[in-house]
């Protein structure tokens, strides 16, 4: 696997795939690379000849408060596992690669309507943050195919809204969430977790659980549902954000039972020091879907 930081070196390798037919996948993560990040490495490979996996911790999507200078950077340790799986490159770019003309002159991607409710309310400006570097690493790789997690499932559905209403030409693979043992997903912030929160942070997983058997099971009051394990989740010593049953296709609220409605359940859990924030649902809230 070669390491790559300058964008011209990298665009040299990506020329000759190119040149001999390939197409290329790539995988956008911040690095502190984890087994559900190495799951989506896995579902590139099956999609393109050649994958490019790119760590770059972005400042434009962490708002005021948020853990940007905290955020795990694990470069070396990153470099050896990917060197274990088949990725072809992992590119590594600086803030002035991704953003030459400075954060506060970049050209911003901004998606309306979906990034302003659920996750997006509750982390004003970070969907604007994750669509403007996802637009930047796709200019930069000009990938073919973009691989994400469901486990961050309104981001997806927001990148998936860039591509179509810009024509962008990636095809975007959306990957299972990969889970711990005990139904944990996995994330990087999960190492915020104290010995303690991480006993506790499976209930979440539970709760979603739950709603999905009601909700299989025919259960049509989708408001009593959210209100039941918000409760539920409050007694397991979370702060839920937000507990949502919405359309999978567009996160809209449910207007009526119907009959092909493929549901979303959708959770959030505010960080708080003695609250087991999940990897669903990691410090600073971050959605996750269960389907
Ligand atoms: P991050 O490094 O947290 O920005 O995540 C990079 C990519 O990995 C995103 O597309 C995430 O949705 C995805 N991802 C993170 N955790 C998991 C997981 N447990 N299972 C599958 N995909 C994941």
């Amino acid at each position: 696997m070669q390491v790559f930081h300058d964008k011209d070196e990298l665009r040299e390798q990506l020329a000759e795939w190119r040149q001999a037919g390939e197409h290329i996948a790539i995988v956008p993560t911040m690095g502190n690379l984890h087994a559900g990040h190495i799951s989506l490495v896995n579902v590139a490979r099956e999609n393109a000849e050649r994958v490019v996996v790119t760590v770059f911790v972005n400042p434009t999507q962490f708002g005021e408060g948020e853990d940007f200078d905290s955020y795990p950077r694990t470069f070396e340790k990153d470099t050896r596992k990917l060197k274990t799986v088949t990725a072809d490159a992992l590119f590594a770019p600086d803030v002035d690669t991704v953003y030459p003309f400075g954060q506060d002159n970049a050209t911003r991607v901004i998606v309306p309507g979906l990034t302003e409710h659920l996750c997006g309310s509750f982390r004003p400006g970070h969907f604007d943050g994750v669509t403007t570097v996802v637009a930047r690493l796709f200019a930069l790789v000009q990938p073919d195919i973009a691989v994400f997690g469901q486990k961050d499932y309104q981001q997806q559905l927001v990148i998936r809204r860039m591509v179509d209403d810009l024509n962008l030409p990636v095809r975007i693979v959306t990957a299972p969430t990969v889970r711990e043992d005990d139904g944990l997903a996995m994330s990087s912030r999960n190492s915020y977790l104290s010995e303690e929160e991480r006993e506790r942070a499976p209930a979440l997983y539970q709760s979603l659980l739950g709603i999905e058997q009601a909700l299989r099971g025919g259960a049509a009051d989708f408001e009593g549902l959210e209100v039941r394990a918000t409760k539920q989740l409050e007694k397991s010593g979370f702060s839920p954000d937000y507990v949502a049953i919405r359309r999978a296709s567009d996160l809209s609220p449910r207007q009526r039972r119907g009959g092909t409605l493929r549901r979303h359940i959708h959770r959030s859990a505010r960080d708080r020091p003695s609250t087991p924030a999940s990897s669903d649902a990691t410090p600073r809230h971050r959605g996750m879907t269960a389907r």
